[in-house]
């Protein structure tokens, strides 16, 4: 039944076994690196009850999966606190949907006149967050439930495009995405199944599976990448926009990806998703959508976040690739 049509009663007798499915679901993505449920279906339930929750909004409770960010961080690695926390991201499954996004965010500042935004690649990874005190690596983390992510130092120290030492003696954290390549995914599960071991469901959960290891020698095989894309204390380094944040961080001596772009038109952003779209699998690494986000770093500030994700950012995902070999499409009827 569509949400509009729904009672209160209806509703309340709906969301329940809902959050219950999508925790569940979340548990095994986030925290087993194994789910059971191909992301679409995971979307669409998710976004009804987005839908449900906003238009009964009496109906929601803090641990809803619309309030909480990821999973939660349950293995034996060390767990950190992450001072600012490592948000998710709000989506958009079309252009149209897109351009409504920039418009209630422009909304929110009507003095301002110039937008410009930052176009980059969704790399179908995992956020990391790097440490580096005097221009060394000393921590690496995961993002967990946003608040108390897992510290993975030691096989962060293994990823080889990850520097050590960064060209500046820096006292600075950067976040980025931590991803399996295309190719050494496919090694990787042809190895484990020829060793009777199951095979990871995407590069997604191989990278996330690969990186939360409590051996570091494992991650070490495991041939991960980085691509680094946020310096949440940007102030300290003196930079004014996100663009500039990326040149920065590839001046440091880190990974970053080279695809993004500045754009100030609504003609620019679709032309940019548009060729991604084209071009995505030519790529040697896993994109699942475009990131917006908003140029200007001070106005990223300004828009500020909800509890769970930036009001600056936003992705774009891209429809689901081969939905007729997906054995786990569920209509759920109400
Ligand atoms: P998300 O992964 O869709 O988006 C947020 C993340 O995007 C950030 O945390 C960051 O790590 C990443 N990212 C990649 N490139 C980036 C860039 N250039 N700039 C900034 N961030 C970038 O959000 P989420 O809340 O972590 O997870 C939701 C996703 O997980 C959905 O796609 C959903 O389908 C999937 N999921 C699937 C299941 C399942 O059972 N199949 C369960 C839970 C979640």
């Amino acid at each position: 039944k569509a949400v509009d049509q729904l009672t209160l009663d209806e509703a309340k007798a709906e969301v329940g076994p809902l959050r219950d499915r999508l925790t569940q679901w979340g548990r095994e993505y986030y925290e087993q690196d194994n789910p059971s449920v191909e992301d679409y279906v995971y979307d669409r339930q998710y976004q009804r009850l987005v839908e449900i929750e906003s238009r009964f909004p009496q109906l929601v409770t803090p641990d809803s999966p619309t309030q909480r960010v990821g999973g939660q961080a349950e293995t034996q690695l060390k767990k950190v606190r992450h001072e600012i926390p490592m948000l998710s991201m709000g989506d958009v499954f079309s252009v149209d949907e897109l351009h409504d996004f920039n418009q209630r965010q422009q909304a929110l500042l009507p003095d301002r006149k110039r937008w410009e935004y930052n176009l980059e690649l969704k790399i179908d990874g995992l956020s990391l967050s790097l440490v580096y005190e005097n221009g060394k690596l000393v921590q690496g983390s995961t993002r967990g439930n946003g608040t108390i992510g897992e510290d993975v130092t030691a096989n962060v120290m293994t990823i080889k495009d990850v520097p050590h030492q960064l060209k500046e003696p820096l006292s600075i954290e950067f976040r980025g995405e931590c991803y399996m390549p295309k190719e050494a995914f496919v090694k990787l599960n042809q190895q484990r199944e020829a060793n009777g071991k199951p095979v990871f469901a995407n590069p997604r959960n191989a990278a996330a599976g690969s990186l939360r290891q409590l051996d570091p020698s494992v991650t070490k095989h495991r041939e991960l990448a980085t691509f680094m894309y946020y310096i949440p204390e940007y102030q300290k380094l003196g930079l004014k926009t996100q663009a500039q944040a990326l040149d920065k961080m590839r001046e440091l001596g880190f990974n970053v990806n080279p695809s993004n772009r500045v754009v100030d038109s609504k003609e620019g952003l679709a032309d940019y998703i548009e060729e991604y779209t084209a071009k995505r699998d030519q790529l040697s690494y896993g994109i699942d959508g475009i990131v917006e986000k908003v140029n200007d770093l001070d106005t990223q500030i300004k828009l500020g976040n909800t509890v769970k994700v930036p009001r600056w950012e936003i992705a774009y995902k891209f429809p689901p690739e081969e939905q007729a070999t997906v054995v786990h499409d569920i209509e759920w009827t109400v």
